[in-house]
C-alpha cells in the first residue's frame, strides 16, 4: 500500500531558458516523478498530441471549468489560458507520485496561496545574449516577433525572486544535477520521511 502523499513542485522559466529539455531529463533520472498535463485554450503546434503535452480545450468549455472551481490555478499566458486540473494533481498525489507544475509566475502565485506545502523552482537563461540567441534560433522569425518574446522572457523573469531556488542553465549537465539535487534533498526533509518510514523510526526508537 502507497503511505505516501506525493510533493508538489512548481517549475518557471522564460522561453528559451531550456526547461522542457532539463524536465525530460529530470524524469529520466528520477523517480516516481511526473509532470502535470495542462489544459489550454491555444492550438496544438505541430507534433504535439492532446492528453500528452497539453489536454486541448476550446475557450467555452475552459471557462466553465473555471467557473466550477475544477482549476487549482489558471492563467492567461500571451493570447490564451492555461489551467491546471486540480483533481488529476490530487490523484497523482494520493498515488505517491510527485508532481511538478510546468506553469508561468501567475499560476505559480495562485499555488502558492492554496497549497500547504509547495517547492518553487525558477531556471534562468545564463545572460541576455544567450536568450536572445537561444529565441533566434527556433526557427525563421520576424526581428519583431523575436523582440516580443525577449520582452516576454524578461517580464517573466522579472519574477525570480519569488521563487525558493534559482538555477541558472549554462552548462546543461551542471543544471540537471543542481536540479535533481533539489528533488533528491526535498524527499529527505523530515516530513516526508516519516510518512514513508513511519514503522521503521517507530522501531528504532521503542
Ligand atoms: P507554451 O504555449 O509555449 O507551451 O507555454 C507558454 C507558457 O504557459 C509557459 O510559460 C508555460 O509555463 C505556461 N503554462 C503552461 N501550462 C500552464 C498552466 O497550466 N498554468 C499556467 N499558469 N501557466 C502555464
Amino acid at each position: 500500500m502507497n503511505t505516501r502523499t506525493g510533493q508538489l513542485y512548481i517549475v518557471s522559466a522564460p522561453s528559451g531558458a531550456g526547461k522542457s529539455s532539463l524536465l525530460t531529463a529530470l524524469r529520466e533520472r528520477v523517480d516516481n516523478l511526473v509532470v502535470s498535463v495542462s489544459h489550454t485554450t491555444r492550438q496544438p503546434r505541430p507534433g504535439e498530441q492532446d492528453g500528452v503535452h497539453y489536454h486541448f480545450t476550446p475557450v467555452e468549455m475552459f471557462r466553465q471549468q473555471v467557473a466550477e472551481g475544477n482549476f487549482l490555478e489558471y492563467a492567461q499566458v500571451f493570447d490564451n489560458y492555461y489551467g491546471t486540473s486540480r483533481l488529476s494533481v490530487d490523484a497523482l498525489r494520493d498515488a505517491g507520485k510527485d508532481v511538478i507544475l510546468e506553469i508561468d509566475w501567475q499560476g505559480a502565485q495562485q499555488v502558492r496561496e492554496r497549497a500547504e506545502a509547495v517547492t518553487s523552482i525558477f531556471i534562468l537563461p545564463p545572460s541576455i545574449e544567450a536568450l536572445n540567441q537561444r529565441l533566434h534560433g527556433r526557427g525563421q522569425d520576424s526581428a519583431e516577433t523575436i523582440q516580443r518574446r525577449m520582452r516576454d522572457a524578461q517580464s517573466e523573469m522579472s519574477h525570480y525572486p519569488e521563487y525558493d531556488y534559482l538555477i541558472i542553465n549554462d552548462d546543461f549537465d551542471t543544471a540537471l544535477a543542481d536540479l535533481s539535487c533539489i528533488f533528491r534533498s526535498a524527499r529527505l526533509k523530515q516530513a516526508p520521511q516519516c510518512q514513508q518510514h513511519r514503522a521503521l523510526f517507530n522501531a528504532l526508537v521503542s
